[in-house]
């Protein structure tokens, strides 16, 4: 009887680095060794994948692991990214920031800047906030995600 699987479990590492070193280094950057968070064991490299970011033209390398015990797959990203999201943290918290107390930073694509700030006033709304800025500040502060 054939058997489905295990469900191949995708996650996250965030790791120090910038976009401009992946840029420059590409594939030959050098990547720390990493355990696997239930097996406590080394993974094992497990190729590259192409991601885009805000700060660079092109798409950069990031490393994935694979467990060679639970099959646990781990992509790497840098602390500075949310996940799924192109623009640094920083650079989506200054924007924010600048538009609640005035305007959009000079140049600043206004329909991206809005996409933002519609998906951060949801999530002021969903918690009660309503000193807009204060929780951007406290968000940001605390390292949690200002939007989904
Ligand atoms: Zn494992």
């Amino acid at each position: 009887m054939l058997r489905a699987p295990a469900p191949q479990q995708v996650m996250i590492l965030f790791v120090k680095i910038t976009i401009e070193e992946l840029s420059k280094k590409g594939k030959t950057y050098k990547w720390e060794k990493h355990h696997c968070d239930k097996c406590q064991r080394d993974m094992w490299g497990h190729g590259f994948v192409m991601r885009y970011f805000a700060e660079a033209l092109d798409g950069v390398y990031l490393k994935r692991y694979r467990c060679p015990d639970c099959s646990t797959v781990v992509t790497t990203r840098p602390e500075t990214h949310w996940n799924s999201i192109r623009s640094a943290i920083l650079t989506i918290y200054r924007a924010l920031k600048s538009k609640l107390t005035g305007l959009w930073p000079p140049g600043f694509p206004r329909q991206r800047g809005l996409h933002w700030l519609k998906r951060f006033i949801d999530l002021a709304k969903m918690e009660n906030q309503n000193n807009l800025s204060w929780f951007l500040t406290f968000c940001f502060a605390k390292q949690l995600r200002f939007f989904t």
